[in-house]
């Protein structure tokens, strides 16, 4: 039976370390998150982003648009919060409706402060090696891996898909921890074979439960980042699984993310340091 990452416990002291750090500055970072339209899985993540900021001593700017807004209101707004000396981090939720152009919208939002890290400003440093801001979320499995793991060097990595906000990035940090990476897609041949030469196994591709205990290493590190909504046992309820047969999977693997618990509280815990360090950066002021 594997050990069992808590990724809830290492978000909890990433957030207090922050606060202390957030405490010894002269000023507040600011984070402002724009929420155009009422999705429920959306307003639910905005609401925990800004108690969370709140929590860590920062200040935070909500601006809930209607789903109607225009593509040239939106980003007036953007261009605002760029100028806006008390906002440090611009987050703009996603999805946006699907009138609006994300791609024009995301390009907007100044690099310096684009604490999701999707500018392509943002993506040319990091896969340059330079210091820019990294997407929350590979953030957060690097983190986790370096915590229990420590050097990651020449380690084999496989990470399967390799969109823009999730794999990729997280291809990036391994890389540059010197592991030998893989990166995995829907048109990979053999993923199972590819995955069982995995030290670390990396899964964010969105279906749910599809790592089986035969694609993993024995021993194998499994970051699972997938968040999927099957049907739960009970009639009309759902639960969240991740793309891991999660049961199956830690009989084999050293080291495992649950769902929910691993990586899903690392996301806001790394905004949450993403913003500190936007606001070190443009300030000048570090603790
Ligand atoms: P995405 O944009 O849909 O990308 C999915 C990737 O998986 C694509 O690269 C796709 O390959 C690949 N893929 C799809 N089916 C596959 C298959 N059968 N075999 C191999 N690869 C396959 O999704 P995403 O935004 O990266 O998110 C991935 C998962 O992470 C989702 O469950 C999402 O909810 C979750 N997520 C969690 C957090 C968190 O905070 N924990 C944050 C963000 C996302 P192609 O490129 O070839 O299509």
């Amino acid at each position: 039976m594997s050990d069992i990452i808590d990724g809830k416990a290492f978000a909890a002291s990433l957030r207090e370390s922050i606060a202390q750090e957030v405490a010894r500055l002269p000023f507040k970072p600011g984070l402002a998150v724009v929420l155009v339209g009422d999705d429920p899985a959306s307003k639910v993540y905005v609401a925990n982003k800004a108690r969370q900021t709140v929590e860590a001593g920062m200040a935070s700017f909500e601006h809930r648009l209607p789903a109607d807004t225009r593509q040239e209101d939106l980003l007036a707004l953007v261009q605002a919060l760029n100028a806006d000396d008390a906002v440090h981090g611009i987050l703009v939720q996603l999805p946006l409706p699907k009138h609006l152009d994300s791609d024009a919208i995301i390009a907007a939002i100044s690099p310096a402060k684009d604490v999701d890290g999707l500018t392509i400003a943002n993506a040319g440093l990091l896969a340059s090696g330079l210091p820019g801001l990294v997407p929350c979320t590979p953030l957060g499995c690097l983190l986790l891996l370096q915590d229990r793991l420590g050097d990651l060097t020449g380690l084999n990595a496989v990470v399967i898909g390799r969109s823009n906000l999730v794999g990729k990035p997280i291809a990036q940090l391994l890389l540059q921890q010197n592991c030998t990476v893989t990166i995995a897609h829907s048109r990979s041949r053999d993923l199972p074979g590819l995955c069982r030469q995995a030290d670390i196994l990396v899964a964010a591709v969105g279906r749910p439960e599809m790592v089986k205990a035969d694609w993993i290493k024995p021993g194998a590190t499994v970051i699972d980042v997938g968040i999927n909504r099957v049907p739960a046992h009970e009639a009309g309820k759902t639960r969240l699984v991740g793309d891991v047969a999660f049961a199956e999977a830690a009989d084999i693997a050293g080291l495992i993310t649950p769902v929910p618990g691993g990586v899903g509280p690392m996301t806001i815990a790394c905004l949450l340091r993403n913003t500190l360090t936007a606001a070190q950066r443009i300030s000048g002021v570090s603790t």
